[in-house]
């Protein structure tokens, strides 16, 4: 049973007004509004547990410790990981990404070694291979779609070589919710001897996602975007692997000795970990994994995915309606244009509805070259949409249409 009010009555957020309309949020692909026992869990620390972490003698360091170590391992049950070494606390999906880049650019990569990455992919899985190769001088070389926005997988096996050295790719498109057949494209790399990124940011909320099943080297995700807080997301990596990388940033936490002479560093995961850590928000981020794992990481994708085919029927039934991305399996995400109206007009129109949709290149100018379109409007679907929300916005986008 999926109690749809009990869930919308967790989200004090929901039952506010905009405009003088009930506010009708489809832009959780951004981010996501939290229920009430994550707010209260982040205030319940700070009220009777603050302190910092680690190595404190004292009460409440040594609670706030258990309260931050415990997190860690809600995360680690949450995706399957083997270990809590493998699991690395950062501020979001771009700091991980950037992390591994950085260390893996340091540790593995030589110049003219070569990257891959997809045409789909958001900025923060291109710029910083990009700035990698500014500083390397390593290549990027572009997994293309069809006009389905189905990555050809053809194609990628072509573009392994002898110097490709990782594959870092989206598991859903934040703009065409395309899931990609990441577990085969991950059998493809390690056949090719090549580890695999999994940009996780748009399928961690949304559907059971398991590092060992899938036999990811790294996935990558952030707090905000499943019901947590912002400011904190994580790094997993393959505990092989992270060994292998040296430290990011430099500071506390993550050494084991400091002289002039010579610095040891920490063992995993705190090696990754430099300075004070966002410990009130791993607490946040663990009780928003449990809340979504209570309710039931398969229902929620049940029940997104009937949600989403019914407003892509009722989307299609307005006249100069054209949705981008058509994949056969695709997650809560449909980005469209209707007519020539400009994707700002009509969210700035539908926003003065109570409708709260994102428009522009939503972080994918590459993708949006690709489609030959300068943005898109965006409606993205959480656990707490309903219905009768999409009918608010094709009846939005009917109205707006008509002003035109
Ligand atoms: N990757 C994808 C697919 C995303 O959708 C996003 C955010 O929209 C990101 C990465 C970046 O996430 P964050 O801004 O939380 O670091």
């Amino acid at each position: 049973m999926y109690n749809i009010q009990k869930i919308r009555a967790d989200f004090p957020i929901l039952s506010r007004e905009v405009y003088g309309k009930p506010l009708v949020y489809l832009d959780n692909a951004a981010t996501t509004q939290k229920p009430r026992c994550v707010v209260e869990a982040i205030t319940d620390e700070y009220y009777s547990v603050n302190a910092n972490v680690h190595r404190g003698v004292h009460f409440l360091s040594q609670q706030a410790t258990e309260l931050h170590e415990a997190s860690r391992e809600t995360v680690r049950k949450f995706i399957n990981a083997g270990s809590t070494n493998e699991i690395v606390f950062t501020r979001g999906t771009t700091e991980s990404i950037n992390l591994l880049a950085s260390t893996f650019g340091e540790a593995i990569m030589s110049p003219g070694d070569e990257v891959i990455v997809s045409v789909m992919e958001h900025h923060s899985n291109i710029v910083p291979w990009q700035l990698l190769a500014e500083r390397k001088n390593i290549k990027l070389k572009v997994i293309p779609m069809n006009d389905r926005g189905e990555l050809l997988l053809d194609e990628y096996e072509k573009l392994f070589t002898d110097r490709t050295k990782i594959v870092s790719v989206v598991h859903v498109s934040n703009v065409l919710g395309t899931v990609n057949p990441i577990k085969e494209m991950i059998a493809t790399a390690h056949a090719h001897g090549v580890p695999f990124l999994v940009d996780a940011a748009q399928s961690i909320p949304h559907m059971a996602v398991d590092v060992q099943d899938l036999d990811a080297d790294f996935l990558v995700f952030s707090g905000h975007k499943v019901y947590g807080p912002t400011g904190v997301g994580v790094l997993y990596g393959k505990e092989e692997w992270l060994n292998k990388l040296p430290p990011y940033q430099g500071g506390g936490e993550m050494i084991q000795h400091v002289s002039f002479e010579r610095t040891t560093y920490n063992e995993l995961p705190f090696k990754f970990e430099a300075g004070t850590p966002d410990y009130i928000g791993t607490t946040g981020l663990a009780k928003a994994l449990d809340y979504v794992s209570a309710i039931g990481m398969d229902k929620i994708a049940a029940y997104e995915h009937e949600l989403t085919e019914y407003a892509t029927q009722r989307l299609k039934t307005i006249p100069g309606m054209r949705i981008f991305g058509e994949a056969a399996e695709k997650g809560s995400v449909i980005s469209f244009l209707v007519d020539d109206i400009h994707h700002f007009d009509m969210g700035t129109l539908l926003d003065r509805l109570g409708i709260a949709v994102r428009t522009g290149h939503h972080c994918a100018q590459p993708l949006m070259q690709r489609l030959g379109i300068e943005g898109t409007v965006r409606a993205s679907f959480g656990l707490y949409n309903t219905r009768e929300e999409v009918d608010v916005l094709v009846a939005g986008i009917e109205r707006v249409s008509k002003m035109f």
